[in-house]
């Protein structure tokens, strides 16, 4: 059963600047067009044109810093953004703690809008080689106003570059 049952779609106009974006901002995913998944066919949030599978592998030191710093920019620039709902993995040692991080209704946890929340581990475990962000707002057919956002690319790659993405390798 998927999510979605519309027709595929292309990447919604959020979804488009925020690839834009991220090549720009971002190194390893500027020089690495496979880093960054959109569509897929499998009826999914991706078939609508709503995801995004950001390849940066939890438990490969250097792109899990990299990782961190995308999400603390994406969280900071949430307000231009309004992006739904983003899914990854932080280390306890050898432990996963799978988190989301809920940015609009109706996503939302105990910790919070904008605040690591814990996951159900069946989801979460596959997260540990990707960022999952979408404009998703559980509606099987029909994209929701916020994947419409744009505008915020240059205030992304700004806050990118305070995070420091460029300084690793
Ligand atoms: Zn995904």
């Amino acid at each position: 059963m998927g999510e979605w049952s519309g027709e595929s779609q292309g990447e919604c106009p959020a979804i488009k600047e925020l690839k834009e974006a991220l090549r720009l901002g971002v190194p390893i995913l500027g020089s690495n067009k496979g880093k960054l998944g959109t569509i897929r066919n499998d009826g999914s949030r991706h078939t609508a044109g709503l995801a995004m599978d950001i390849m940066l592998d939890s438990r490969d030191p250097v792109e899990k810093t990299i990782a961190d710093r995308i999400i603390d920019a994406l969280v900071k620039t949430h307000g231009q953004m309004k992006w739904a709902d983003l899914i990854y993995t932080d280390w306890d040692g050898k432990k996963p703690v799978y988190f989301h991080i809920p940015g609009m209704p109706p996503y939302g946890g105990k910790n919070g809008m904008l605040k690591k929340n814990p996951t159900k581990s069946t989801l979460g475990m596959k997260h540990q080689n990707h960022i999952h962000i979408d404009w998703w707002a559980y509606n099987p057919n029909k994209w929701p106003a916020h994947a419409r956002t744009t505008g915020f690319k240059t205030a992304l790659i700004a806050e990118l570059q305070k995070e420091g993405v460029e300084s690793t390798k």
